[in-house]
C-alpha cells in the first residue's frame, strides 16, 4: 500500500472522530497528493457559510415546538452551491457541514457546475403529521431565504424528505420572491417542473456504478447475489432495478430488521407491502438484524441506509467482493482500509450515489431553459456521466496507487481548486 495512505489511515484509526474531522482528513490527504498549496486546505476544510436557524411550528395539539435547522454552503468558486435537506432526529451542524463538503466532491467528480451545500432539520418526521411537516418546511425556507436561490444555493431531497416537501419549499420561496421559482429547488413533482427520472436517479447511478465495478473484477453481473441495506428511496429502487433484470437480491433491510434468503427475495411483494417510510420487514417472523445482514454471503453489498455501518468491528467479516456505498458515509476509514487489504473493491459514496445530484442538475437546466427532456434522454445522459466519472476515479486510483475513496476526492477537488486559484482566493 502507498505509504502516505497508510500514514493517513493510521492517524484515522480513531473511529470516534466525528464525520467532519474524518472528511477533513481525506481532503487534506487528497490535496497533499495533488501537491496543492496549504492555503487551499485551510479554505476547504470548512464550509464558507453555515447558518443555524430556529423554526417555531404550531403543532396539531395546539402547542408550539421549536425546531433547529442548518444550511451549510461549502464553496461557491465553481458555481452556486447544491445539495439536499434532511429531516432526521440525529441531524447536527457538524454532520451538515461534512455533507456539504461531500456534495462539493460529488459535483466535482460528475462535472456539474456547482459547489456543495447541505441542509438539515433536527426532527422526527415519522412522528409528525402532514400539516406539521408542511409548516416546518415552509418555516425553514423563510428562515434561510436570504442565503438560498436558483443562482446561489439550490436545495433538493435527502433523508426523509421527498417531492412533496420540495413542492412546499418551492411554493414558499416563490411567495417570498414574488415570482415562480422552479429553479430554486430540485426533486420537485413533475407537475411543478421536476425532471423525469429524478426520483430513481440516485439508484440508477448506483446500479451503473455497480455494473462498472463488476466489469472491473470480472464478476458476471447477471449471476451476482446482491444484499442491499436500506429500503428507502435509494435501496428500494436499486432492488427493483436489479430484480427487474433478473439479478438476485438475496438480502434487504429497513430500520426494523432485515431479510435474507440465498435463493433470492420476492422484491415486488416487498415493494408493494412497505409503509410510507419504507418498512416491510416487520411483516416477517424470520427477520435478522441489520448487523447480521451485512456479513451474510453475497457478491455485492450495497449499504443504502445510514452512516457508519461498516466499521473495524465487522469489515473483516464482509463476504462481498464489491461494496457500493449508496448511502452517504456508511464505511469508516478503518473499515475502508480493511476492505482494501481483503481485496474488496469499494466504490465510494461520492461516486456511487452522485446520480441524484446529476439529475438534479438536469432538472435545474430544464427549469432554466423551460424545455423538458424525455426520461430516456435523462437516463442516457446520466449513464454517460457516471461511466466517465467511474473511469476517471478508477484510473486515478491506479495511477496514484491510492484507494478509490482518495482517488474520488482528488478527482472531485480538481476543478474547485483551479476555480479558487483563478478567482485569486488563495
Ligand atoms: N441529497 C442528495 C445527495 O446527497 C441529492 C442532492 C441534490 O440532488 O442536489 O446527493
Amino acid at each position: 500500500m502507498n505509504s502516505k495512505v497508510e500514514k493517513h489511515y493510521e492517524q484515522s484509526v480513531d473511529e470516534n472522530l466525528n464525520v467532519l474531522n474524518r472528511t477533513q482528513r481525506i481532503i487534506k490527504m487528497a490535496l497533499e497528493e495533488m501537491r496543492e498549496k496549504d492555503g487551499k486546505y485551510e479554505l476547504l476544510k470548512e464550509p464558507l457559510r453555515s447558518l443555524s436557524v430556529r423554526i417555531p411550528v404550531k403543532m396539531d395539539n395546539g402547542t408550539v415546538s421549536v425546531f433547529t435547522g442548518y444550511r451549510a454552503q461549502h464553496n461557491d468558486a465553481v458555481g452556486p452551491t447544491k445539495g439536499g435537506i434532511r429531516f432526521h432526529p440525529d441531524v447536527t451542524e457538524e454532520e451538515v457541514k461534512a455533507l456539504s463538503i461531500w456534495m462539493s466532491i460529488k459535483c466535482g467528480i460528475m462535472g456539474v457546475p456547482y459547489g456543495g451545500g447541505k441542509g438539515g432539520i433536527k426532527c422526527d418526521p415519522r412522528k409528525m403529521s402532514f400539516a406539521e411537516l408542511e409548516k416546518l418546511s415552509r418555516g425553514y425556507v423563510r428562515a434561510i431565504s436570504q442565503i438560498v436561490g436558483p443562482t446561489k444555493d439550490i436545495p433538493a431531497p435527502d433523508v426523509f424528505t421527498n417531492s412533496q416537501v420540495m413542492a412546499w419549499m418551492m411554493d414558499e420561496y416563490s411567495h417570498i420572491r414574488e415570482f415562480d421559482s422552479p429553479g430554486f429547488i430540485t426533486g420537485k413533482p413533475i407537475a411543478l417542473g421536476g425532471s423525469l427520472g429524478r426520483e430513481s436517479s440516485t439508484a440508477l447511478g448506483v446500479v451503473i456504478a455497480t455494473k462498472e465495478a463488476a466489469k472491473l473484477i470480472g464478476l458476471p453481473i447477471k449471476e451476482a447475489r446482491v444484499i442491499i441495506q436500506g429500503f428507502g428511496n435509494v435501496g428500494s429502487y436499486v432492488a427493483k432495478f436489479f430484480h427487474d433484470v433478473g439479478i438476485k437480491v438475496v438480502g434487504i433491510s429497513d430500520a426494523l430488521g432485515a431479510l435474507y434468503n440465498p435463493d433470492g427475495l420476492d422484491i415486488n411483494f416487498l415493494l408493494d407491502n412497505r409503509d410510507s417510510f419504507g418498512s416491510v420487514t416487520n411483516l416477517f417472523e424470520n427477520r435478522i438484524t441489520n448487523g447480521e445482514l451485512l456479513v451474510q454471503d453475497c457478491d455485492i453489498l450495497i449499504p443504502a441506509a445510514i452512516e457508519n455501518q461498516l466499521t473495524e468491528h465487522n469489515a473483516n467479516d464482509i463476504k462481498a467482493k464489491i461494496v457500493v456505498e449508496a448511502a452517504n458515509g456508511p464505511t469508516t476509514l478503518r473499515a475502508t482500509e480493511i476492505l482494501r487489504e481483503n481485496n474488496v473493491l469499494l466504490v465510494p459514496d461520492v461516486l456511487a450515489n452522485a446520480g441524484g445530484v446529476v439529475v438534479s442538475y438536469f432538472e435545474w437546466v430544464q427549469n432554466n431553459q423551460g424545455y423538458y427532456w424525455s426520461e430516456q434522454e435523462v437516463n442516457e445522459k446520466l449513464e454517460l456521466k457516471l461511466v466517465e466519472a467511474f473511469s476517471r476515479v478508477y484510473t486515478t486510483s491506479i495511477r496514484k496507487n491510492v484507494d478509490m475513496r482518495l482517488a474520488a476526492y482528488m478527482v472531485g477537488l480538481e476543478r474547485m481548486t483551479k476555480a479558487i486559484e483563478f478567482r485569486g482566493w488563495v
